[in-house]
């Protein structure tokens, strides 16, 4: 079931509309969604001038939208390949912890 729209997104994305290295303005064709849950979007996107590449969680809880975002020098087909390697459903939330364990650079914590 889901409780999110198109909107609980674009809400997430306004964390995310610009490059963390450049400053560049993210194109949104540039934005690929790689996983889509209830409650949450795993985002893969590269910025059109400086080609740096970010992952980001797009989750809502409690407190709203929330978003985090990783560099990463994977594309998005390969973060995909990456994730359906990964045993069990949870891939996303994984990610999370792993974001919010610290054991990967945040970027962004909105
Ligand atoms: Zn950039």
């Amino acid at each position: 079931m889901k409780n999110h729209g198109p909107s609980f997104f674009q809400e997430g994305m306004r964390f995310m509309a610009h490059c963390p290295l450049c400053q560049t303005r993210y194109q949104p064709s540039f934005v690929k969604i790689i996983a889509e849950r209830e409650d949450s979007y795993l985002v893969h996107v590269l910025c059109n001038k400086c080609h740096s590449a970010v992952v980001a969680l797009v989750f809502a809880n409690l407190f709203g939208v929330n978003s985090v975002g990783l560099l990463t020098d994977l594309a998005s087909d390969e973060v995909l390949e990456a994730q359906q390697r990964t045993v069990g459903a949870d891939d996303v939330l994984e990610l999370y912890k792993i974001c919010r364990d610290g054991s990967l650079t945040e970027l962004v914590t909105a």
